[in-house]
């Protein structure tokens, strides 16, 4: 079978790998047919993930079909199509113990620091899948994913539908958590400097879109509301500066989420968190966010067939990838099938 493998940063290559086997009774050996490409598979392509170690097999929205399973496996049966959870948590430790198993203390996640799923077939504890209709097609399935980490961003932030939100940057990332917290009922704002966007996020719902570069964001989000500020702001964008700015944006008793991996710092004075009590919430990954995710796209509440912009196979994962680095195509969410 072959496999797409960053075997070191800025070197990919589609290598020939022995199809995987069963070797414990609770794993499942799937077929791949379907992966998003993400950010931050293009962060670890590129040597900017301040996490993940090489050389490795990318990718973490992955979608496929169980074609044997071992014989302690009761709930899945062969044929059962199913996405695949990133998180590995160990389940004994102090954040696992209060149910946070995406802090988890010996975090691993597919696709960054063990192989993910840019792999024709690959073997898995069943617990690491979750199956899905047969309804959903491939490309919907692969956006399950990215909506856990919508679904965890609205969590943190324990959205009511009295909230006006602020998403800052409205990338594949940014557009995901406007269409959650629409569904939510949640007042959506979101800026960009791309018109493309702006667009995109205006056909989704947002209520205002704001040019980041064009206008100024500060006195249009106090114009927006009263003069109070947002009661959540999403920092989407993850520079230095994006999140120095988010303080301006946010109300007092408001709430700020970060989404971003940035290891420079950022200069926050203190008054400005204290003074108003404002809460910085970190959002990384998903803490057992599918079964309600995939609850969303079964109900049809959440459509996202808008969302996949180009479909390559895995072949071509050249071309997907000077598609995504080329600022001259919009692209939305990238699919490569198996
Ligand atoms: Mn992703």
């Amino acid at each position: 079978m072959k496999a797409i493998c960053v075997v070191q940063p800025n070197t990919i290559e589609i290598q020939e790998r022995p199809i995987p086997v069963i070797t414990e009774p609770d794993q499942v050996l799937i077929k791949v047919k379907a992966a998003g490409i993400c950010g931050s598979d293009m962060h670890i392509y590129h040597g900017t993930s301040p996490v993940a170690t090489y050389p490795r097999v990318i990718g973490h929205e992955i979608a496929g079909e169980i074609i044997e399973k071992g014989n302690q496996v009761t709930a899945f049966n062969t044929g059962d199509h199913f996405v695949l959870d990133p998180v590995i948590h160990c389940g004994t430790c102090y954040q696992c113990k209060i149910g946070r198993r995406n802090v988890c203390s010996k975090l691993l996640v597919r696709g960054v620091h063990v192989d993910g799923g840019y792999q024709e077939y690959l073997v898995l504890p069943e617990k690491s899948i979750h199956i899905i209709p047969k309804k959903l097609s491939w490309n919907e399935a692969v956006m399950i994913e990215p909506f856990t980490i919508a679904e965890q961003v609205c969590s943190r932030a324990e959205i009511v539908s009295s909230d006006v939100m602020f998403i800052m940057g409205a990338g594949p990332v940014g557009l995901s958590i406007l269409k959650l917290a629409k569904l939510y009922g949640v007042t959506c704002y979101i800026s960009d400097i791309q018109e493309h966007r702006l667009a995109l996020a205006k056909s989704y719902g947002a209520d205002e879109v704001l040019h980041a570069s064009k206008e100024n964001v500060s006195e249009r989000i106090k114009a927006l509301t009263n003069g109070n500020g947002a009661t959540i702001v999403v920092d989407a964008v993850c520079s230095v500066s994006s999140f120095e700015m988010t303080l301006d944006y946010v109300c007092a008793a408001g709430k700020i989420i970060s989404l971003g991996f940035n290891t420079n710092p950022s200069a926050i004075a203190q008054l400005k968190i204290t003074a108003r009590e404002i809460d910085i919430r970190g959002s990384r990954l998903h803490n057992n966010k599918f079964p309600k995710v995939i609850n969303h796209f079964i109900s049809e509440k959440l459509q996202v067939k808008d969302m996949v912009s180009h479909v390559f196979t895995f072949e071509e994962i050249h071309h997907a990838i000077e598609l995504i680095e080329d600022p001259k195509i919009m692209n939305g969410k990238v699919v490569l099938t198996f």
